[in-house]
């Protein structure tokens, strides 16, 4: 029997095995990866990641002090002195989570969740690896599978979220202004989210969208052809974004972390930082279950869920408010939105955090 199992060697399920092993319990993370690979991610993570977690600073590829918002041609553009967020590898930040696990946890890549069993006072996990099945018992289960999490389908839970299609491709530019982000507000390419571009720092900037809609690869190759670059399908990553406040992250000794759990800003479509932040409450949570030997869905929902949505539900809540008010605006109101915006910049700095809207 393992104390915990965490289902998802991603960002948010290394980071929570880590600590809980590193508190002494029995901690075995699987993936149903064939071995690591980074996840497709833009890497744009706010600086609040500093007093979460320390990581190489060859992680940090750029940094960012502003963004532009763009209704067509017009934008507003957003921007302070200190640097507010930093383009990181995610090879080096995945890679580095991963070896801190590691060194507390066995890791197994290759391995799929495909059902999990609740027993009176643990749950049995079936893994699927090939044509080999394994059942592993563990007194606590934490889905970490990511944005289509297999365990949130197999407790029933998250029927409420929508998931965009995420595309993202690196081409080289000449001329880059390193410290701004764009936003694009184009509901013909990135209907129900928006399009991006992204400077790396390395000569290279990163353009992409989401889309809940039509065909992700094929209105990236159009926008990167608005910015007069070829790019071929075969170069676009694909990844998938959840957005909404999950109904239910938790059953009796099962947790949902991370994407899984649909931690993830809606306006942005940023998870890394709610991921790192419910990490650690879940972390908390299971180290205390264990001490007191109570697995049971109200303990978990008492020390995960309430906390964890105490911290960040409203911030979920008011992104998806503002993502679906933006959505219902055609590009004339959201030109006019962004104007109204740009006469009252000092007001929206003073309050605007790229993590919490709404504080
Ligand atoms: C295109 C795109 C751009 C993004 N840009 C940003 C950004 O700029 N900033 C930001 O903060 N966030 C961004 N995000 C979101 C961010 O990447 C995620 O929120 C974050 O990485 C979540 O990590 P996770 O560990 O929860 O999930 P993941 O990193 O998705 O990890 C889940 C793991 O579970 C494994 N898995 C899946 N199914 C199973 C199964 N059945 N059994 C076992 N293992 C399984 C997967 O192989 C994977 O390794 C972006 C996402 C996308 C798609």
């Amino acid at each position: 029997m393992r104390d915990v199992v965490v289902v998802g060697a991603g960002i948010a399920g290394c980071a929570l095995a880590s600590w809980v092993g590193k508190a002494g319990y029995d901690v075995l993370v699987v993936d149903a990866k064939p071995h690591f690979i980074p996840k497709v991610c833009s890497g744009l993570i706010s600086v609040r990641i500093d007093s979460l977690l320390r990581y190489p600073s060859k992680a940090v590829l750029n940094e960012v002090r502003g963004a532009r918002f763009f209704a067509g041609k017009d934008f507003v553009e957003l921007k302070r002195e200190k640097t507010q967020a930093y383009v990181m590898d995610r090879s080096v930040l995945d890679f580095h989570l991963l070896e801190k696990a590691s060194k507390h946890c066995d890791v197994e890549f290759g391995w799929k969740i495909v059902g999990v069993e609740k027993k009176d006072s643990y749950a049995i996990c079936t893994l699927k690896k090939g044509g080999d099945i394994r059942k592993v018992k563990a007194r606590v289960v934490v889905g970490a599978d990511g944005a289509l999490s297999t365990t949130r389908k197999l407790i029933g839970a998250g029927k409420n979220l929508k998931v965009i299609t995420g595309a993202l491709a690196y081409v080289e530019e000449e001329r880059v202004e390193e410290d701004v982000v764009e936003l694009h507000y184009d509901r013909k390419l990135a209907p129900g989210f928006f399009a991006w571009r992204i400077p790396r720092g390395d000569g290279t900037v990163e353009y992409g969208l989401g889309t809940d809609s039509g065909n992700a690869v094929e209105n990236l190759v159009k926008f990167c052809k608005r910015f007069g670059h070829e790019v071929g399908r075969r170069d676009v990553k694909v990844g998938f974004i959840p957005l909404g406040l999950i109904d239910r992250s938790c059953d009796d000794n099962i947790l949902l972390l991370g994407d899984a759990a649909s931690q993830v800003k809606p306006f942005s479509g940023g998870g890394a930082v709610y991921s790192l932040i419910c990490a650690r409450i879940g972390s908390d949570a299971i180290t205390k279950a264990l001490e007191m030997n109570n697995f049971s869905k109200e303990f978990f929902t008492e020390h995960y869920e309430n906390v964890w949505k105490d911290e960040i539900g409203r911030k979920i809540e008011v992104g998806m408010a503002i993502r679906k008010l933006m959505d219902a605006l055609d590009e004339g109101e959201l030109e006019e939105l962004f104007r109204i915006v740009g006469e009252n910049k000092v007001s929206f700095l003073r309050m605007a955090d790229m993590d919490f809207l709404g504080t």
